[in-house]
């Protein structure tokens, strides 16, 4: 009945390494991500097999090397889903971990005496890095899905998996044992149900991966990464609606930068275009987290501010006036000097803000450049 449950997931542990090249390969879906939970599956079927090959009478040697394989699975796994959400590798934190291991194992004496001590290496090293793999999933996936029950749930079979591994470790009887547990066949279920587990919050986290992308890729402009217009004009349009309901005040800042083509013509398209990425870099830090910097097309960019009014709008802009006017471009060794008209206006304009904003920007360019006006 064991070996036939180890079997089942071993075979669990083939279809799920496939179905990781899958995606890997033809579907080129989170690649190299994909390729970690491949390899994690097949480390896992090789630790499976070498446990089968254990026998009656256990081969001490096939129990650490099953166990050592199984922990460099679960390296696997985190390598491949700190990828997936591009954190910085640990390399030396897990190769510490693989280290620490094998010199455990080596010198443990081979043999039933040696039991409680494999145990307690494998359940602890491998809490370790489920609950490691928790944090990254929770850490990664929280803020981008606020308000949702997304971070929990990948991170949660981890978690899980984390806190079985450490009762198992701190229930270690204190007596030397002498033989496998008599609850093997249970604690087998369990693996079993936590390989499909495990599987199943990857999938999720590769799809919820795949969700972001869609999304960034439909809201921002490919250029500096700011939001595009049309997540701009979705996002005016939820501030009036709000606006109808609750008549606090937002605000309108739409600049465009001066003699833009001269630069473009001057220094070629790509200075334009660094120009560009410049001002997305030089003004997010001057607004509030909740302000939506966007560009609206060409060389025009537009911030939408909710709960400011006018007066306030104009201040923020005449801020990022001069913020923009001091800092020139830094291109091929050169400095090339940037400035931008403001046009303010805020919500009491009703339906005419867009109107009013883009007069009072086209009235900043009339009266000499490199200056804000407000909406009458
Ligand atoms: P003004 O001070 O009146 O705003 O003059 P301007 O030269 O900035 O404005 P104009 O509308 O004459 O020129 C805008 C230029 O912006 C023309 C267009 O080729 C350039 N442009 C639009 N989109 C891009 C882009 O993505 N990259 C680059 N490099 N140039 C762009
Ligand atoms: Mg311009
Ligand atoms: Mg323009």
């Amino acid at each position: 009945m064991d070996a036939q449950l180890l079997q089942v997931i071993a075979v669990l542990c083939a279809m799920g390494a496939l179905a990781w090249l899958c995606l890997a390969y033809p579907l080129r879906i989170a690649s190299v991500a994909c390729q970690y939970f491949a390899l994690a599956d097949l480390l896992l079927l090789l630790s499976l097999l070498a446990t089968l090959q254990r026998g009656s009478q256990p081969d001490w040697w096939a129990w650490a090397f099953a166990d050592l394989l199984g922990l460099a699975a679960y390296v696997a796994l985190r390598r491949g889903v700190r990828r997936l959400w591009r954190l910085p590798q640990t390399l030396q934190f897990e190769l510490a971990l693989i280290a620490l291991a094998t010199s455990a194992y080596l010198s443990a004496t081979p043999g039933p005496e040696s039991l409680r001590l494999y145990i307690a290496l494998y359940s602890g090293f491998a809490a370790l890095l489920c609950a490691a793999i928790a944090r990254d999933l929770w850490c990664a996936t929280r803020a981008a899905f606020e308000g949702s029950a997304a971070a929990p749930t990948l991170a949660l079979p981890f978690l899980f998996t984390a806190l079985l591994m450490a009762a198992r470790l701190l229930g270690l009887p204190s007596e030397p044992m002498l033989e496998p547990a008599a609850d093997a066949v249970a604690l087998h279920w369990v693996f079993l149900l936590l390989t499909v587990l495990l599987n199943a919050s990857l999938f999720g986290a590769v799809l919820s991966r795949l969700v972001l992308e869609i999304r960034r890729q439909a809201e921002r402009d490919h250029l500096t990464g700011l939001f595009n217009r049309r997540s701009l004009e979705q996002r005016i349009a939820q501030e009036q609606a709000r606006h109808r309901r609750h008549p606090q005040p937002f605000a309108l800042v739409m600049l465009d930068i001066d003699h833009f083509k001269s630069i473009n013509d001057a220094r070629g398209h790509e200075a334009g275009d660094a120009a560009l990425r410049h001002l997305a870099q030089v003004l997010p830090p001057l607004l509030r987290q909740s302000d939506v910097l966007g560009r609206f097309g060409g060389e025009e960019f537009m911030v939408l501010m909710p709960l400011t009014d006018q007066d306030q709008a104009l201040v923020v802009a005449e801020r990022m006036r001069v913020a923009l006017s001091r800092q020139p471009l830094r291109w091929q060794g050169r400095e090339i000097a940037i400035t931008a008209s403001f046009g303010v206006a805020d919500s009491r304009h009703g339906d005419q803000l867009l109107r009013q904003v883009d007069a009072a920007l086209y009235r900043a360019k009339a009266n000499g450049r490199n200056r804000v006006e407000v909406a009458a």
